[in-house]
Order: C-alpha cells, then sequence, then structure tokens
C-alpha cells in the first residue's frame, strides 16, 4: 500500500495518558459529497486520490492508511461555566498530522467518526446538516482571513443518525493546526498532573509559539501569547458580526483558530445581545458577551499553569492575574482598529470610536442588517449620491441617521485618500457575502430532503470571494424575508 497521507504524528508521541488509540468504525456506504481541492494541495495531498473510491474510503473512517496513527484526545472543559474532568472526543478521531506547504503542522481529523472511550451516551456520529453548516462557516471564515479549522472534506456514511428524528449520517474531515484545547489543560490539571502539562506546554511552545522556548519565562510568555490570539479571535468575529455559540473551554483553541462549529451564526439585524443556540439559555454567549466569556476561558487556562510559573502560589496568581488584564487591551485595540477600517479610517483620530459606537446605536435601533451597513458605506463612501441604499437600512429614524452621515462625512475628509482609494481599502474588510443562516438551512433542507448539493456548491463558491461584488449572486448578499429568518440553531449532537 503506497501512503498517501505524509504523516508525522507527533501528538501520538505524547505518553499514553494524552489519548485513547482507537480506529474509526467503517460505516456502511461511504459516498463523497465533496473534497477541497485548494486545501488539499496546500496539505501536500493529492485530491483525485482523495476523491477514489480508496480515498473516501478513508475520509469515511473505513480504512486507516498507511502511517496514521488513529487517536482520540482526551480533554476536560468547562460546559456554560460548569466544569465537566472528562470529555474528549467523543465523536471524533485525530488520524495524523502532515506538514502543509508554508511548513505548518496539521491534524488531519475525522468528526463523525464513531464511538471512542470518551464518548459517554452518545452515538460517535454526525449528522448530515451540521457537517454541511461546519464546512461553509468554517471555509467562509479562512475566506475572510479569520483563523480557523478547514474543511477538507465530507462524506455521506449510509447510515441514518437518531436525533429528534433519523438523519443521514456523514463524516466530516477536519483540518487544524491542532486541536490543544484550554480544556486539555484542564484535563491534566483536574487530576494534578504536573508532568503532563509541562509535556503538553512544551509541546504547545514547540508547535504554535516556538519564538518562546528560548525566553526565560516561556510559560508565562505562553500564556500572554494565547490571550494576545484570542483577542485578536474575538475582535474578528465581532467585526463580521459572528457569534460562536459554545464558547466552552473545550472548544478554545490553544492555537487561536476558531474551532468547533456547532449552532454558530452570524446575525443579520444588527443587536448586540443577539442569541441563537436553542441551548443557550441565559445568553451567556450572547455577540456582546464573548469577549468577556473569552477573557473568563483564558482565566481558566490561566489557573492549569500557576504550578508551571511559580512554586509559589501567590506569585503565580499575581503574574497570571497581570497577563490576564492585558486582555481587554488587546482586545480593544484589534477590535477598535477594525472598526475605523470598516468605517474608511485608516488614520486614527479620538473621537473615531464615539463615531463608530453612533452607528452601532442606530443600527442597534433600526435593527438595520449588520453586514449590508457596511457593505453600503463602502458605496456611501464615494460621495453623498451613494447615501441611497444605506438611508434604506435607517428607515425608521432617517433624520438621526442624516446626523451620523454628515458627521462621518467630515471625518472622512480629513483621511488623506482619495475616495476610489479608500472605497477599494473598505471593500476588503466589510464583506458582501456572509453565510446567513437562511441561505445554509436551505442548502441543509436541499441536501437532506432531496440529495441535492449544488445549493451547497453554489454557496460555497460564493462565500469564496466574500469581499468582491459578484454581481450574477447578488441576491446572496440579502438579508433573510421575514419568513427566512431563522431564530434558533442547533449543535446537531
Ligand atoms: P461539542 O458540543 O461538539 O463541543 O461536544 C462536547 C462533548 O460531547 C465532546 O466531548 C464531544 O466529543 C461529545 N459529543 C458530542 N456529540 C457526540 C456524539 N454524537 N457522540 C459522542 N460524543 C459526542
Ligand atoms: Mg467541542
Amino acid at each position: 500500500m503506497t501512503s498517501h497521507f505524509p504523516f508525522d504524528n507527533s501528538y501520538a508521541r505524547l505518553p499514553d495518558r494524552f489519548y485513547a488509540r482507537i480506529a474509526p468504525t467503517p460505516v456502511a456506504e461511504p459516498a463523497l459529497i465533496r473534497v477541497n481541492r485548494d486545501l488539499a494541495l496546500h496539505l501536500r495531498l493529492d485530491p483525485d486520490w482523495l476523491a477514489s473510491p480508496e480515498g473516501v474510503a478513508v475520509l469515511a473512517g473505513a480504512r486507516v492508511p498507511e502511517g496514521a496513527e488513529p487517536i482520540a484526545m482526551a480533554y476536560a472543559g468547562h460546559q456554560f461555566g460548569q466544569f465537566v474532568p472528562q470529555l474528549g472526543d467523543g465523536r471524533a478521531i485525530l488520524l495524523g498530522e502532515v506538514i502543509d506547504r508554508d511548513g505548518q503542522r496539521r491534524d488531519i481529523h475525522l468528526k463523525g467518526s464513531g464511538r471512542t472511550p470518551f464518548s459517554r451516551r452518545g452515538d460517535g456520529r454526525a449528522a448530515l446538516g451540521p457537517v454541511l453548516r461546519e464546512y461553509i462557516v468554517s471555509e467562509a471564515m479562512a475566506a475572510f482571513g479569520i483563523p480557523t479549522t478547514r474543511a477538507l472534506a465530507a462524506v455521506t456514511t449510509g447510515e441514518a443518525v437518531m436525533r429528534e428524528t433519523l438523519l443521514p449520517g456523514a463524516v466530516l474531515t477536519r483540518v487544524a493546526s491542532s486541536h490543544i484545547r484550554v480544556g486539555t489543560f484542564q484535563f491534566f490539571a483536574a487530576r494534578g498532573d504536573e508532568e503532563a502539562l509541562r509535556l503538553l506546554a512544551d509541546h504547545v511552545i514547540a508547535r504554535h509559539y516556538p519564538q518562546l522556548a528560548d525566553g526565560d519565562r516561556p510559560y508565562h510568555a505562553l500564556l500572554e501569547q494565547v490571550t494576545a490570539r484570542q483577542a485578536a479571535l474575538v475582535a474578528q468575529w465581532m467585526l463580521v458580526g459572528f457569534i460562536h455559540g459554545v464558547m466552552n473551554t473545550d472548544n478554545t483553541s490553544i492555537s487561536g483558530e476558531t474551532i468547533d462549529y456547532g449552532p454558530c451564526a452570524f446575525m443579520d439585524a444588527y443587536h448586540p445581545g443577539t442569541v441563537f443556540s436553542s441551548i443557550d439559555h441565559a445568553g451567556r454567549y450572547a455577540y456582546a458577551n464573548q469577549p468577556k466569556i473569552a477573557q473568563w476561558n483564558l482565566t481558566r487556562l490561566a489557573e492549569t499553569l500557576l504550578p508551571l510559573f511559580s512554586q509559589d502560589q501567590d506569585t503565580a496568581i499575581a503574574e497570571a492575574q497581570d497577563i490576564l488584564r492585558g486582555f481587554a487591551e488587546k482586545f480593544e485595540k484589534a477590535f477598535h482598529g477594525g472598526l475605523r477600517r470598516k468605517l474608511g479610517l485608516f488614520t486614527e483620530r479620538e473621537e473615531d470610536i464615539d463615531l463608530a459606537r453612533e452607528l452601532l446605536a442606530a443600527m442597534s435601533e433600526a435593527k438595520a442588517d449588520f453586514t449590508l451597513t457596511f457593505r453600503h458605506l463602502v458605496k456611501a463612501a464615494a460621495g453623498p449620491e451613494g447615501n441611497e441604499a444605506l438611508r434604506k437600512l435607517f428607515a425608521t429614524n432617517p433624520a438621526a441617521f442624516d446626523d451620523w452621515i454628515a458627521s462621518w462625512r467630515k471625518r472622512l475628509s480629513q483621511e488623506p485618500q482619495d475616495a476610489a482609494t479608500r472605497q477599494e481599502m473598505m471593500r476588503k474588510v466589510n464583506p458582501a457575502f456572509i453565510p446567513r443562516n437562511h441561505r445554509i438551512e436551505a442548502v441543509i433542507s436541499a441536501a437532506v430532503e432531496r440529495h441535492d448539493f449544488a445549493p451547497f456548491e453554489e454557496l460555497l463558491t460564493v462565500l469564496s470571494k466574500p469581499y468582491d461584488d459578484q454581481p450574477d449572486f447578488a441576491h446572496y448578499a440579502e438579508p433573510p424575508q421575514p419568513h427566512e429568518r431563522v431564530l434558533q440553531t442547533f449543535c446537531g449532537t
């Protein structure tokens, strides 16, 4: 058997207590939905082979490829604030790691690949809908330029999974810089296993933060870097109206990638309190709570690192608090910088953030569409004749909005660029297309009810160039009609 994956499995070289060795459970009738050809090439994999019957057998977990060392990773986590000392990959398996064309190590991971010792009462499987949702949203995030796990392939299994009803089963092949989570650190901290914590921290530093290895306080620097990446990540989510939906510590990646797309969603109408997830009753993971929650999750990470910081607990706590305090500033810098650019302000003035806040307040009051508002600002930036589409979004209070536009224009006049350059720069930070919930639902219905994957393909094509106008697909930029509105999203597990 020739090797089609040049695997090098560093995580499987860690001690046994980091994972359970287990092969995927074969499925009845694997059939390919899609291979992400560009990503495959970037990973030095052969997309044609992946799409062949042999490749599809691997993607469905029916066949373990040469060089793979399949494992289910152990982790713990706080779920909605409650600590669960053992979660782990209950329906996923890490096949192994490859080095991509940029020299980056990437996990090849099957989601929906059968039961593992961490499955608890779950069936180890995934339904087609959530697999398509994760494929679409993770690839859209990548196209925005936001750190994220990727989708290499999706297959159907030919088996049904039981959720509220019987649904077609599927497996997603997920690619990540690693699947190490805040919860992975918590798993060992909860067991008082300091040796494992140190091994894990060293592994993470070598893999994600190699520049820290030779510093004098590498574990402090690690917390600082993870904090910086989380702050930057959440700021980027907020700037495209993304709501993760389950920011539990087991869904918080140490590499700073967006991971675990469950009930995630993009806002249509702007409101800071927006929640879609059916299980988030208290709105813990609402849009505007995300920075606060990220900091809470980082505090849980910091707690696990205390023994590596100092023998003296008080010293360790003080040092950790110092680092965590930096979160707010890092987040604000990234978020405010992003808001400025979205407004077409590429120089900095103190009043800019108030200007942005006033716009957000007006949007919230008018229930203006988040994405369209900013995209229409690009048009409006050409001059007053471009205002019309934008004004329509604020029909409930046009007079107040005209005041805002006037202040904005005054501020724009202090910018050095000509209008065309400014618009070009604004277009690159204000997407025309986002994976709108109603579009995702339509894709899922077509696939589940009619076995029609054409809408899935078309949506992926549109979202691969979110910043381009794409006049042929202009309807994909539109918010839902009232009857199309999706009010709730589900984990789908
Ligand atoms: P998630 O909600 O996807 O972040 O998963 C939380 C935990 O539940 C993880 O330990 C998962 O592995 C586990 N889990 C979710 N769905 C299933 C399933 N269908 N079968 C087994 N375990 C699952
Ligand atoms: Mg998870």
